[in-house]
């Protein structure tokens, strides 16, 4: 596998030719593997309760904003707007509240996903084993869990407090969701803080451990770029431009067949970009603030990061379709999962 060093040489050397022949290998790789298909999913924020304190993130514990969290009734109503739009996969997110949204919480909106989407994704707080499982048994098939850096000491100087603070429990959730039968699993840190090339590695190798111990499951990574919060800009380390295209190759280099996730952190032009590189799997019309799409008025949202892409749904599928891609709202269909575990 790519060693630090070469991972560094790669993101830090100055020649536009490096970065000419990382994306025509990024190209290349990703039309024989993935041909023109681009999957759409739609963030939907369930809960904004968190006892965590990241010191980069509007929801955290000491930040004083309105909480919410979504009501059944609430949540029908979101996910009938998303699922009108023609919005097929929903990543469902919630701050890292074990009491205000606790596994019966997840397990009610679940439930009432299913009525409208067909891939059901949950980026939620870490768990055990068993509660994957239960998830699982309810519909759930894909987890998002970003170890956001992996630099134990930048870990701990950014995560001050509550259950995200524990690197390790953090770090194995992956595989604890693997084994609860979860067949997506999705891993990514959070450019801009710490050491990008660092970060890299340490994403390569636990992924790389991930395919050899669970080979079953489908993965895909994310490369999040620190967003300023109310304007307000949170990054130690930045990542400019063309640092984090070379980073989208160079993962679709040195891992031809899994997903790679981009939001609409990242602003329209370089979404639309990256989508030759390798970027296989776009979110859409996007709101991160609980109950943005119909619940809660835009003048008293707060949102978890501010967005770029502000585009609809409808304007990304007209953009994908004139530029020959395939968008995808669906690759995914439920069939009882009890079977498997009896
Ligand atoms: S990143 Fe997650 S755990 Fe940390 S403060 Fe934000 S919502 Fe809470």
């Amino acid at each position: 596998m790519i060693d630090l060093a070469e991972i560094r040489k790669t993101l830090s050397d100055p020649s536009p030719k490096l970065t000419e022949e990382l994306a025509r290998q990024a190209h290349t790789l990703t039309q024989q593997y993935f041909g023109r298909m681009i999957t759409l999913y739609a963030p939907l924020y369930l809960s904004n309760y968190c006892s965590s304190h990241c010191t980069y993130c509007g929801f955290h514990s000491h930040n004083r904003i309105q909480r919410f969290k979504l009501t059944p009734e609430e949540m029908h109503r979101e996910m009938s707007y998303l699922a009108r739009k023609g919005i097929e996969h929903i990543l469902l997110l919630t701050g890292e509240s074990y009491s205000a949204t606790p596994l019966s919480y997840l397990q009610e909106a679940v439930h009432i996903a299913q009525d409208y989407f067909s891939s059901i994704n949950l980026e939620v707080h870490p768990m055990p084993l068993e509660e994957y499982r239960e998830l699982f048994l309810h519909g759930v098939d894909g987890i998002t869990v970003y170890q956001e850096t992996y630099s134990p000491q930048r870990y701990s100087e950014v995560h001050r407090a509550g259950k995200k603070a524990d690197y390790d429990y953090r770090y194995q959730a992956p595989a604890r969701a693997a084994q609860g039968g979860i067949r997506h699993i999705s891993l990514g840190i959070l450019l801009g803080l710490a050491d990008a090339a660092e970060d890299i590695y340490a994403l390569y190798q636990h992924l790389r451990w991930m395919e050899r111990h669970f080979p079953g499951v489908e993965y895909s990574v994310s490369f999040p770029r620190l967003r300023p919060i109310k304007g307000e800009n949170f990054a130690p380390c930045p990542v400019d431009d063309i640092t984090f295209i070379r980073i989208l190759c160079l993962t679709r280099i040195h891992f031809p067949r899994i997903g790679i996730n981009l939001s609409t952190r990242e602003n329209p032009a370089l979404r639309d970009h990256a989508l030759e590189l390798g970027v296989t799997r776009i979110s859409a019309g996007s709101n991160t603030s609980v109950g943005g799409y119909t619940v809660i008025p835009s003048d008293k949202q707060d949102p978890q990061f501010d967005i770029k892409d502000h585009r609809p749904i409808e304007e990304i599928l007209r953009v994908l379709k004139q530029r020959h891609f395939d968008p995808v709202l669906t690759d995914w269909r439920r069939i009882s999962h009890e079977a498997i575990f009896d």
